[in-house]
């Protein structure tokens, strides 16, 4: 099909210079190759006729309506004047509204004429309205359609009289115009035969003009596929090529300081999944490529203590490591942590952050220099061109999610051989998804709590038991425990949310006259916070008022209470991250969402996933389902080449490794796309660049 981006799409029928002109500015539809991709992105069941009697709840779909306008009245005036046909169909009445080209309307429509009326209709004043419906004459022997599909249109084209209908009507103009029936297949024949898979012709025919159920969603099988290989063959070939060839240092023994701390300082034994990781890591740095490794664990799954093994390994032989964390609080607490296992074995270590004097800053630039300082731990600040080593080896980005592409590249930047980069996000994802967004990382994932870890339960609570919250945090006050509450803070909101936070502090107060509470929240001097944290770290104070500074970070297992205040405003990753600061001791923790009552469909949704799983890959998932996966952070810069019109990286993941085994199978057999079918499918990926908004991010 690729040649159809050689036809303007002014010269389909119907089209004409001046909807080609608004088709381009609005969806970016310039040729008919644009055209026959632009699918409509749902589907609607057309054979049935609802009741305007059976109508109801809030979130009613779009459907379809038998029945007569009543009569037809403007209200209001200038940009607010709108069009209000009553219509009734013998069970009930609602109200059709216009807000554009009401003239045009009120001369095409007439009161007593049967119609067939297609909409969604919403609850307003009491009344069920719809705004813009399809208007059709009723023709008494007329088959019912059945799947039609609904194109996205904006604003500015509904106004000059584009439809879905009309989108429709375009699409089936295309369809048997000579130049689409003749394209060819971007796929390969063998792949195709090998799948099963729908031709192209019949597969975009279906897509645009269902002719079943069970067609449609071959056809929709079919796109996903194509689009998905595609991805994959450009991924393969270009990212993953492009890092697998780095050569790296060879690290080739453990060496004595991973044996000394594993044989006689380690605290507990280490979990399956954190032996199996360090093996996985260990035999990347042995390789003599360079790793980039991706490691997931779910909060509190034990990454730190992988990550100091890791570096060891470095340590031995000969080179330096660092490890970079997104924030103060958490580069402090590594160093806190790490340095006291350090010290068993008789490694250095220093702290490099933002609030580093200038003098301990210069002596850990010439200790780094001279190769004396070990293992370096902080903040971007070790990013700075001043930080230079004698030989690093090894590089640790923690909370991958704040580190773009562009700064892992900095890093390895740093030595002559590129250090081999170990990431670890506490954020998982799923394995096909990040295979594919991080084409570029091999993924190692701890899926295993260590032992005795009791899950956090979880509950869902509403402003007025509050009274019942805080005599609960009493009871876990009362048996030596601590607890946290949480309250949002967002920077559009800030002055109103602080004022939350310290009512809230006061009432604490207030409400536990003989407990010491500390309050932290990031508007506070770096100093203060940190007594703050140190107060309830020490269990100076029992508890602690918060706002998500908190989120990562603070190690305290003996607080069993996390209370999220207007839980209803934070993303599930958050709530879900924020829940990981409890449950790190053997008693039995708990997280106490507080909301508002009344919630939209989606955000109960959230909470309800909160209260029913402590899993942070299923949490991970139905997160990416309801925000889609170019709102997570990290893969806008993370290198999705192009836009994916049909296939969902979160829901696809079966087609994905079916893809990905396909794509991996045809470059064994042509590496470099270079025979005749490989130059088409080369061809067809320039094509896919060509037509994407982000292709710039790659580079
Ligand atoms: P995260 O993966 O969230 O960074 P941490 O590395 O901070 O998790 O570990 C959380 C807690 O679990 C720490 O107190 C750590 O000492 C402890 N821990 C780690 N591994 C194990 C293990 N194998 N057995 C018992 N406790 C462990
Ligand atoms: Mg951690």
């Amino acid at each position: 099909m690729n040649n159809l981006t050689r036809y303007d799409i002014k010269y389909l029928t119907g089209v004409g210079p001046k909807r080609a002109e608004i088709l381009g500015k609005e969806l970016d539809i310039r040729s008919f190759y644009d055209m026959l991709y632009n699918f409509p992105f749902r589907y609607i069941d057309r054979s049935t006729i609802h009741r305007i009697a059976d109508l109801r709840g809030h979130d009613i779909p779009s459907v379809q309506l038998r029945g007569r306008f009543v009569t037809f009245n403007t209200q209001g005036e200038g940009a607010r004047r709108r069009l209000i046909g009553l219509f009734s169909d013998g069970t009930g009445t609602l109200e059709c509204v216009w807000f554009n080209r009401i003239k045009s309307i009120q001369q095409t429509y007439r009161t007593g004429v049967e119609y067939i009326i297609f909409g969604k209709p919403t609850p307003f004043n009491r009344t069920l309205s719809i705004a813009h419906p399809e208007v059709d004459a009723y023709q008494p022997n007329q088959q019912p359609a059945g799947m039609v599909g609904v194109y996205n249109l904006t604003e500015k084209l509904r106004n000059h009289g584009f439809s879905s209908r009309l989108m429709q009507k375009l699409a089936k103009n295309l369809l048997e115009s000579d130049a689409v029936k003749q394209g060819h297949d971007p796929l390969p024949e063998a792949i195709i035969r090998h799948r099963g898979l729908m031709p192209v012709y019949e597969a975009v025919h279906n897509l645009h003009l269902p002719s079943s159920i069970a067609a449609l969603q071959r056809a929709q099988y079919r796109m996903k596929y194509e689009e998905l290989f595609f991805l994959e063959l450009h991924i393969l070939k270009n990212i993953k090529g492009l890092t697998k060839k780095l050569a790296g240092q060879v690290f080739s023994h453990v060496g004595s300081y991973f044996n000394d701390f594993y044989n006689h300082h380690l605290q507990f034994p280490l979990t399956g999944a954190q032996k199996r990781v360090i093996k996985e890591i260990r035999a990347d740095m042995m390789s003599g490529r360079q790793m980039n490794r991706l490691l997931q664990g779910d909060v509190g799954s034990g990454k730190t203590i992988v990550a100091f093994f890791t570096a060891l390994i470095a340590i031995a032989n000969d080179a330096q490591a660092c490890i970079m964390a997104p924030t103060e609080i958490l580069a402090t607490q590594h160093f806190e942590a790490i340095s006291a296992m350090a010290e068993k074995v008789g490694v250095k270590v220093a702290l490099l952050t933002g609030s580093t004097r200038k003098k301990q800053r210069d002596e850990i630039h010439a200790a780094l220099l001279d190769g004396s300082l070990q293992l370096l731990i902080g903040t971007h600040a070790l990013l700075e061109d001043v930080v230079q080593y004698r030989n690093l080896g090894l590089a640790i980005i923690d909370e991958q999610h704040r580190f773009g592409v562009a700064q892992r590249a900095r890093l390895w930047k740093k030595n002559a051989t590129p250090p081999h980069v170990l990431v670890m996000t506490a954020t998982p994802i799923p394995r096909t998804l990040s295979m594919t967004v991080y084409g570029d990382l091999d993924v190692s994932i701890i899926d295993e709590l260590p032992p005795g870890r009791k899950p956090v339960s979880t509950y869902l609570r509403y402003e007025n038991d509050h009274e019942k919250v805080y005599q609960f945090i009493g009871q876990e006050l009362r048996k030596g425990r601590q607890a946290y509450i949480v309250y949002p803070l967002i920077e559009e909101n800030e002055k109103l949310d602080l004022r939350a936070l310290e009512e809230g502090f006061e009432i604490v107060q207030e409400k536990f006259p003989h407990y010491k509470v500390s309050m932290v929240h990031g508007k506070m001097k770096p100093a203060e916070k940190d007594y703050q944290m140190q107060q309830f770290a020490s269990h100076e104070s029992h508890i602690l008022v918060a706002t998500t500074v908190i989120e990562v970070g603070v190690n305290v297992p003996n607080a069993s209470v996390m209370v999220i205040e207007n839980a209803e405003r934070f993303g599930l990753s958050q709530l879900h991250q924020l829940r990981g600061r409890v449950g790190r001791g053997a008693d039995q923790s708990y997280c106490i969402l507080m909301s508002k009552h009344s919630l939209t469909k989606e955000t109960r949704h959230r909470l309800e996933v909160m209260t029913t799983t402590n899993d942070g890959f299923v949490v991970a998932e139905e997160d990416m389902k309801l925000r889609g996966p170019g709102d997570m952070e990290g893969t806008q810069q993370s290198g999705i080449a192009f836009n994916l019109k049909v296939a969902n990286l979160v829901t696809d993941g079966p087609i994905i490794e079916q893809a990905r085994a396909d794509a991996e199978a045809y470059l064994e057999h042509d590496p470099q796309l270079d025979s005749s079918e490989g130059r088409q499918l080369a061809a067809h990926i320039r094509l896919l660049f060509q037509h994407t908004v982000n292709w710039g991010l790659i580079s």
